[in-house]
């Protein structure tokens, strides 16, 4: 992991409540989020508005996703003591911000950013475009500016998304009288993209091609044999392709031993590798890396008091924060606050 500077810096990062978190969370983000929150001022926001951005017609499946989403935190080792973790539904600066910001970001700069466009055709939405859908762009704006966040832990989806927050910090701080908006930085993991099981570009809740983080043994088992090999390797003794095949891809993300995994590629490549070898070496890795995770989130679900108690109490640190930079950015643009 690459982080720029060394000094305590402010993250935020977040996850939309659309599902349980993934294997492509896993090494996009959280595993990244476990180490900085040692040394950084982390905030993690679940966003459930965005969420329903895509959503709108099926409230209760955000809402019901949200406890889950904070589950899966808890579970990989996020520490409620030492990392913010926030709802983005209770924390109305973020709203105000957004309508502020929608005044200086045209509706062709919206459709433009790859990501939207992206997700709008594999949505199938073609001209009903929810109009909260479009301009979610812009709300993710409002959610890192209103941390102040310098440091934005994300996949390399959402690389626009950081390009448009800068480009409107720069607007808005030429409107103000005193820079108040701080730009930010991406912070890309060494997996910025895990393929989906399917073989798809992205592993993704909505795309339904994830191991989710609770997964059981037999569903993990089940994902793992039916992964995408080198369709050439037909027979053990053939020669096989490394590029491209699900399951050294996998490998690479998840395995901790690189020399080992290095091992298997040269004799997959010779020949005398089965795929069946392959696969067991990586549901063996997975079955460890995820019985431990999925042990403790299902002791935390027992437990949704506490759950909710670290929410309300995250987000009420967070009000402070995000209440503060709004005032700052009214009073900026002359307008009274009577609040
Ligand atoms: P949805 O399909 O509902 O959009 P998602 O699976 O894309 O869900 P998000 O909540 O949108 O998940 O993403 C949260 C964070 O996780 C983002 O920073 C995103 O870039 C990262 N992320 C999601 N999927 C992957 C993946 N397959 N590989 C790496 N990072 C990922
Ligand atoms: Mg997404």
């Amino acid at each position: 992991m690459n982080i720029p500077t060394p000094e305590r810096q402010t993250i935020l990062t977040g996850d939309r409540p659309t599902g349980a978190l993934h294997l492509g969370h896993y090494v996009g983000s959280l595993r990244q989020r476990v180490t900085l929150q040692e040394q950084h001022r982390q905030f993690i926001l679940v966003a459930d508005l965005q969420g329903l951005t895509d959503n709108g017609s099926n409230p209760q499946k955000v809402a019901d996703n949200i406890l889950e989403v904070l589950a899966d935190y808890l579970s990989v080792g996020i520490d409620p003591f030492k990392t913010t973790i926030c709802l983005q539904s209770s924390l109305p600066a973020l709203a105000e911000l957004t309508m502020l910001y929608m005044n200086i970001v045209t509706v062709s700069r919206v459709q433009r950013n790859p990501t939207v466009k992206n997700e709008i055709a594999q949505k199938g939405f073609a001209s009903s475009i929810p109009a909260g859908f479009l301009v979610y762009p812009i709300s993710q704006a409002a959610d890192i500016t209103a941390f102040k966040a310098g440091l934005v832990p994300v996949g390399d989806d959402q690389l626009p998304m950081i390009e448009q927050t800068n480009e409107i910090v720069h607007k808005m701080n030429g409107l103000l009288p005193a820079p108040t908006l701080v730009p930010c930085k991406a912070l890309l993991s060494e997996v910025s993209r895990l393929p989906g099981v399917d073989g798809n570009a992205k592993m993704s809740k909505s795309l339904g091609n994830a191991v989710a983080l609770s997964a059981s043994p037999d569903a993990i088992a089940q994902a793992v044999s039916a992964m995408y090999t080198d369709p050439s390797h037909l027979r053990v003794s053939d020669p096989g392709k490394v590029e491209g095949n699900m399951v050294f891809i996998y490998l690479d993300a998840f395995h901790d031993d690189a020399e080992y995994v290095a091992e298997l590629k040269t004799r997959y490549r010779q020949g005398g590798l089965g795929d069946r070898q392959c696969k067991n070496v990586l549901n063996d890795r997975l079955q460890t890396l995820l019985a431990p995770i999925r042990e403790r989130r299902a002791e935390l679900m027992q437990d949704k008091g506490y759950l909710m108690s670290v929410l309300r109490a995250g987000t009420e640190k967070a009000r402070e924060q995000t209440q503060q930079t709004l005032v700052e950015v009214k009073r900026g643009l002359g307008l009274p606050v009577f609040y």
